[in-house]
């Protein structure tokens, strides 16, 4: 049997197809340009050496459920699934799942019906998710799906965490509260920290850092997250590629006052016109480090400040947590950057913890450890698998359910 997971953007579904029992993972793709008539899908496939080929199909796309028919008949010809009888789920990433969706739910109408209810709490990612999730139940009809909340590993902070300090009424009647999001990627690094460090799930207390395009912090004790620095939308927290993250709520008022912008444009620039590109023009931070080395002052800002947001973030998390015996990085560039790891870990000496460079620079695999030898605070680097996640906890999600 197989579980394939899917990630549905507007006009993009990425996916992956694991192996069951042992989630291997047998292919993953992307398919883009839906409602075009230069759709595409890219995979790469697993061979039985081990390696991965690459392969791509170029049709016109009209929707996703032709996408999903696309991703089928590949599949088929490849022999990664031979037939939808051979699928046991499709679990759907879904961004929001409000207060009602703590752990995984198996989709039926209902639960459909409630994830739309939140599209007003997230406006930019539900739509796209609920396409997804219902292209998918008409190209698969006989498949269990389940959706797994990005939120979910959230629903631990306790009410003086999750409360802003504005009229309670705008909590009971609009919902407004912190929700956190990255809650897969935290709750699968954290799993992962606590087997490396050879402790119960429960009993590990972590600082986990998701550094990546989108970019968010975890303070994670007894294996629980009680804060986060995303907030009622992934915009709160941060600096991240294209987000400005937090800014005094005041600005809006000023700019619209100023400016004449509208609610709508104002939140258009500061979820995709803002963060680092806001500041030096590019979002991609292999290319802002070198534009910095290069003594380009913005993009020297830009890192500045990238990494200033994440130091304070875990000074703050430091004092939420009390003893933390490990800070996790992860994500594009958490796993990948030294640089960034470097600085963001720079003076913290105080706090117990103390970078190793060589080990930082040379560091590999899906678990490595970059604090000096005997350092209070261990320092690990872990690749995040949100896909293998949310295929266990699809899996898990169809068989409590007895289906
Ligand atoms: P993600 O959203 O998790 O895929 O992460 C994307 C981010 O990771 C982009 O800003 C990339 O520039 C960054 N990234 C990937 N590899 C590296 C690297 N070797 N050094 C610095 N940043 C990197």
């Amino acid at each position: 049997m197989k579980v394939a997971v899917v990630n549905c953007g507007s006009s993009s579904i990425k996916y992956e197809v694991f192996s069951l029992p042992d989630l291997v993972m047998l292919a993953a793709g992307l398919i883009e340009k839906i409602g075009g008539s230069e759709g595409c899908l890219r995979q790469r496939k697993r061979k039985a050496d081990g390696t991965f080929e690459e392969q791509s199909h170029v049709k016109p796309l009209a929707d996703h459920h032709e996408g999903f028919e696309l991703m089928a008949s590949v599949n088929r010809e490849d022999r990664i699934i031979k037939d939808d009888s051979e699928l046991f789920g499709i679990g759907h990433r879904v961004v929001h799942g409000g207060e009602m969706f703590r752990e995984p739910a198996v989709i039926d109408h209902e639960i459909v019906a409630a994830i739309r209810r939140l599209i007003p709490l997230a406006p930019l990612h539900n739509p796209s998710n609920l396409l997804g999730i219902e292209a998918a139940r008409a190209r698969f009809p006989g498949v269990t799906q389940a959706a797994v909340f990005d939120t979910a590993f959230h629903h631990t902070l306790p009410p003086h965490v999750f409360h802003y300090a504005v009229p309670s009424a705008w909590y009971a009647d609009y919902h407004v509260r912190k929700y956190g999001f990255h809650g897969t990627s935290h709750f699968y690094v954290s799993r992962e920290a606590a087997k490396h460090l050879g402790k119960e799930p429960e009993k590990v207390n972590l600082i986990t850092l998701h550094l990546g395009n989108g970019a968010s912090a975890a303070a994670v004790r007894g294996g629980a997250s009680v804060d986060t620095s995303m907030g009622l939308t992934p915009l709160e927290g941060l600096v991240m590629g294209t987000r400005s993250g937090d800014v005094d709520p005041a600005l809006h008022f000023y700019l619209m006052r100023q400016t004449g912008m509208s609610a709508d444009e104002l939140e258009k620039s500061l979820n995709s016109q803002s963060g680092l590109k806001g500041v030096c023009g590019l979002n991609d931070m292999r290319e802002i480090i070198d534009q910095a080395e290069r003594g380009d002052t913005h993009a020297a800002l830009a890192l500045d400040m990238f990494c200033y947001r994440v130091k304070k973030y875990i000074g703050a998390y430091m004092a939420v947590v009390g003893r933390v015996d490990a800070l996790v990085f992860t994500g594009g560039i958490g796993e990948n950057s030294a640089t960034v790891r470097s600085r963001v870990c720079g003076g913290l000496k105080h706090m117990g913890i103390l970078v190793d460079e060589e080990r930082n620079v040379t560091c590999s695999g899906s678990v490595a450890g970059i604090h000096e030898e005997g350092a209070p605070v261990k320092i690990l680097v872990i690749k995040t698998d949100e896909e293998r996640e949310i295929a266990r906890q699809t899996i898990h999600a169809i068989k409590k359910a007895g289906l």
